[in-house]
Parts: C-alpha cells; structure tokens; sequence
C-alpha cells in the first residue's frame, strides 16, 4: 500500500472511531431515501460503515448506500461529531469497490470516462476559444511563477466564456495571476470514484504536487467536483503548501476592492440563483457578492438546494429528481417576476442555459458573467447557450469555424453526432437538438 493510500485509511479510521452510531447522516440522506433505504436502519447502516473501515466485507445495503451517494454532504452537516462523513462515505465507496471486484474492471471504466470527457471537451473548447488562451491554460502547473493560480479544472471549458470571465475579474484586481487547467491537470475524479488508486495518485494527486512546486501562495478552483476532492483527498491528507479556496470565497473575501470596481449604471435585474449547498461557502459567498452589485434585486425562492452539490456528475443518477428540481427553479423564478436566473457551476450553467426555449421571459447567465459585467469586463459570448436555446445558430458556428481553425483542430460528422449527444442528453431545459445537429454536421461537411 502506498504512503497516500495509507494517509486515506487514517483518515477513514479515525471518523469510525469518533463515530458514536447515532445514526444522524443516514437518517438525513436524500440518496439513500432516494432509492428507498429506511431511516430506521440508520443504526445499523453506520454500523456496517464502521464495519467496512476496519476490514469487514461491505455488506449489501452499505453497497447500495455508498453507490447512491451523489456528494451532497447533508451527512456532514447534521453529524453531532463534527465528522466529515462525505469524506468518510467517499473513501469507503473506494474500499467497496477494491473488496469487491478487480482493480481491472475500475481502472478500464476510469480510463473510458475520461476518454469521453476529454475528447468533449477538447472539441467544445477548440470550438469557442482561440488557441492562444488554450495554451495559456494547457502549460505546465509547475513551470507557473504567479502568486495566485487559478485552476479551471477540465469541464469548464465546455462553457468557456465562464473562465475568460473569471481572469476578467482576477484581472480588474489587479493580481499576480495565471490560469491553469484542462485534462493534462485533472483532478482525478473519475480514477478515485472507479476506486483505480496507483491511477489517481499519478493524476489527481500529482496535478495538486504540482501546485505546489509552482510556488504560488493561493489556488484558487472553480470546478466543485475538483474542490470537493482536494479539500477531502488532498489537503485533509497533507497540508498543502499553498492557501486553497473557491473563486467565489477569495471574490466574497476581496469584496470592498471588487465594489468601488463596480460600474454603476448596471442593468436592472430581478434575480434567482439556482442554489447548490455542499461545497464550502459558496452559496453565501455568491450571495454576497451578487447583494453588491448595483440595480440586482436578489429574490429569495425556496428550493431543493441541499439534493446534489452540484447538476450533474453524481447526481445525473438520479435524472427524474434532477429535471423536477430544474422545472421547479424555472416555473418559482417565473412566479415571483424574476427576468434572470444565475447559475453557480459550469454543469448548473450548461444544464440551464437553454431555459430561455421553454420560458422566453427568462435570460441565464452565471454568477461570474453578472461579476465581469459590473467591472466593465466580460461581455464573452456563451456559444453554449446558443447551442442548447436551439435557434438561429449562425453566430456560433462562424465562432467555431475561426476557433477551430486557429486551434488545428477539424471536426467530422460522427464528433458532431457524439457532441450533439453530450449536449442534450443532459438533464435540463433545452430546446430542439435539430439546430445544432444540423449547423454543426454543415460545419463539419466544409472543414
Ligand atoms: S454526501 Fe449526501 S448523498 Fe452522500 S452519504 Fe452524505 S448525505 Fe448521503
Ligand atoms: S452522524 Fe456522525 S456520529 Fe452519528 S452516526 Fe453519522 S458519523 Fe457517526
């Protein structure tokens, strides 16, 4: 076992030997209720968890608990402990898959998905960003010199406006900053969860190593997937040599020199944020800042916040729950007189964007385009959003077809038929695939 794999074991050992069984986070799982687990066997629940993380063989609820597990972190918050129970559960999903099948058939399924994910987004990416900026992201963590980095992660750049708005901000700050991303920094996420380690250790933990020879005093991340496992895989297993936030926490923490920044002749706006609890202070850090920014009326509309902490990834488990909770945003956000929704996370972003299809009255932006846009930044175009409204595409695909080019990258007709997939297969609100299908497989005809 490596000295990393050991460093998890601790980890585990110690929440099972603080664990007093009271039962408290199976009893407020929205998963394991989700797939019908009983609250009144959280005792006994727990205690095949606890079992587990001393050397039992996981028995078969445990199993069906840890593999609905979406992330939400509603065990953490209503553990009397103060035990990090995400983290417990996440290690122990790895050690259930390690007792229960071969390494094999993990490290095949992570090598696939990443694979795929890669293969998006390299297109999505060389489709709405000159190649200039892709190089700027794609260099080596290690050769940065900035004081701050701020780490993309991979998917974002599916949405990648969302990036160009955030340096727009770091920016307008004034700061020593750099941007570092894409699949040759991953953070793992796919290796961890297939429980493929000596695979994880050489990407996800390497790419945090690899901060830290940089040098830089703050990461900052954007991606809630990648916060989630360096915050709980990483700097809960070494402390990093660096200071490591959300962008949206730094943002909240930077306020006073963000507002006197701020422009304000801002449009009027009357506004709902699609809430997503489980990743640190993000929810109020965006609050905050959105609270500053001249002529937006935050309205406040109850919802299903604590469900996944973010659309998406683990939580497209469960696509019924994710399209109600969708519907329901819109249909509040029409209610109550809003004209804008803003999304936290890129996968809220792309599964929302569409929304103006199906409810014309609604504009979706995400927090970082209102931020960029009260600096007297921002501004970039949201090609995704185009794609998934489904109407006139034309603006998008002469974007793509200067982007593609200057990035040396072609697409043919089965790269669009796959994207086409990606895109609208994801639970959301969306218009007719017909549009893009259609424009894009054009695209690809005369590249
Ligand atoms: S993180 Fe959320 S889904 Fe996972 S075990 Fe805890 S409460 Fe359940
Ligand atoms: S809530 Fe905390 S103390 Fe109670 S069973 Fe869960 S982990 Fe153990």
């Amino acid at each position: 076992m490596s000295a990393y794999a050991d460093r998890l074991e601790a980890l585990a050992a110690s929440a099972a030997d603080r664990c007093t069984s009271c039962g408290r986070c199976f009893e407020v799982c929205p998963t394991a209720r989700e797939i019908g687990l009983e609250a009144t066997q959280s005792t006994r629940r727990v205690g095949e968890l606890v079992a587990l993380t001393r050397g039992a063989v996981p028995a078969e609820d445990l199993q069906k608990w840890l593999g609905a597990c979406d992330g939400s972190a509603r065990c953490s918050e209503a553990c009397p402990e103060g035990i990090n129970v995400r983290q417990w559960v996440t290690i122990a999903k790895m050690k259930a898959l390690e007792a229960t099948r071969v390494r094999e058939v993990g490290a095949v399924n992570a090598a696939n998905r990443f694979r795929h994910m890669a293969q998006a987004v390299r297109l999505l990416a060389s489709m709405q960003l000159p190649s200039q900026t892709l190089k700027r992201i794609l260099a080596p963590a290690e050769r940065r010199t900035a004081e701050v980095l701020f780490y993309t992660g991979c998917n974002v750049l599916r949405t990648p406006h969302i990036v160009l708005n955030v340096m727009d901000i770091l920016d307008a700050l004034g700061l020593d900053f750099d941007v570092v991303g894409g699949t040759a920094h991953c953070c793992g996420v796919y290796q961890f969860q297939e429980a493929d380690l000596p695979t994880y250790e050489r990407i996800g933990h390497r790419t945090f190593q690899r901060f830290g020879q940089s040098g830089a005093a703050r990461v900052l991340t954007w991606c809630p997937t990648c916060t989630k496992n360096f915050d709980e895989l990483e700097k809960d297993v070494a402390a990093p040599s660096f200071g490591l936030d959300h962008v949206s926490e730094f943002l909240a923490a930077n306020l006073d020199a963000l507002k006197v920044r701020f422009k304000p002749d801002q449009p009027r706006r009357r506004v709902v944020i699609h809430e997503h609890l489980g990743i640190g202070a993000t929810l109020a850090s965006m609050r905050k800042l959105l609270a500053a920014v001249p002529n937006l009326e935050l309205l406040e509309l109850p919802q299903e916040s604590g469900f996944s902490y973010a659309c998406g990834g683990q939580a497209a488990k469960f696509k019924e729950r994710e399209q109600a909770i969708h519907r329901a945003l819109a249909e509040g956000a029409v209610a109550l007189g809003a004209d804008t929704i803003v999304t936290m996370y890129h996968s809220c972003h792309r599964a929302l964007a569409g929304a103006e299809a199906v409810y014309p009255q609604l504009k979706v932006v995400n927090f970082t385009d209102v931020l960029a846009e009260a600096l007297g930044r921002g501004g970039h175009p949201d090609y995704y959003r185009l794609y998934k409204v489904g109407g006139a595409m034309d603006e998008a695909v002469a974007a793509a077809r200067r982007f593609l080019e200057d990035n040396g990258v072609t697409v043919d007709e089965a790269s669009v038929q796959s994207l086409t997939a990606d895109i609208f297969n994801e639970t959301g609100l969306a218009g007719s695939r017909d549009a893009f299908a259609a424009a894009f497989t054009a695209l690809a005809k005369t590249t």
